[in-house]
């Protein structure tokens, strides 16, 4: 099977992200992505966050209405700094027949150099980026352009910051995020306030 490994905040999971896995899936033929919320993630300030339980029951209910994605709580249940150096390891030993992509947004590919062994990870999956708006990628001078696999989508010009905003701000937020997490949103009352602006 190809399987992609698609991690975030999911601060909240938003239609960026159904779409970015949804297009993964298409152009490059994966059988199944693992949406794969970090705990604690190395380059985000904690203040930022909110539980991991709490984006975990995001995840699930974004992804249960389609049978091809997965949310995989590897980082959550092991808590501390989340590093996909580790999760990958665990996810080829659990998966040793298949090939893991590792999907990305073209934001975090201009960053992934400073992850913790990023040659290592390159060697446990494909790297697969997609492209983002305000985002520029000139994959002939990115250290790793060579290994990286671009693959389109639709442009989509919208952030987890965002959502939180337009929560903060009284603004809706249908059609930004799946219905399901909207209303989870709605009746556990996040991000209506002390969330500091990002
Ligand atoms: P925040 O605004 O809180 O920083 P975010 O919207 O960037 O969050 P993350 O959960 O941090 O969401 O992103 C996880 C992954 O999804 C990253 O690889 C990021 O590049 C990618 N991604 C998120 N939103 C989009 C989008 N609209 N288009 C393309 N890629 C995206």
């Amino acid at each position: 099977m190809n399987i992609g490994v698609y991690g975030g905040t999911f601060n909240p999971p938003h239609l960026g992200h159904l779409i970015l896995a949804q297009s993964a899936i298409d152009a490059l033929a994966l059988d199944r992505v693992l949406l794969v919320p970090a705990f604690q993630s190395p380059f985000k300030h904690r203040s930022e966050s909110l539980p991991a339980s709490l984006r975990a029951e995001m995840v699930e209910l974004a992804v249960s209405d389609n049978g091809k994605l997965r949310g995989e709580y590897y980082e959550v249940e092991r808590a501390g700094v989340s590093f996909t150096l580790d999760t990958l390891k665990h996810l080829r030993m659990k998966h040793p027949d298949d090939t893991l992509f590792l999907l990305m947004g073209a934001d975090t590919f201009l960053e992934f150099h400073l992850w913790k062994e990023p040659e290592t990870i390159a060697g446990l999956a494909v790297l697969a980026v997609a492209e983002r708006p305000g985002y520029e990628i000139d994959m002939a001078s990115h250290p790793y352009g060579k290994a990286a696999r671009r693959f389109s989508m639709p442009l989509i010009d919208i952030s987890s910051t965002d959502i939180r905003r337009r929560v903060r701000d009284g603004l809706s937020i249908q059609y930004f995020v799946p219905w399901a997490v909207q209303v989870f949103i709605t009746s556990q009352g996040l991000y209506r306030e002390d969330l500091p602006a990002t």
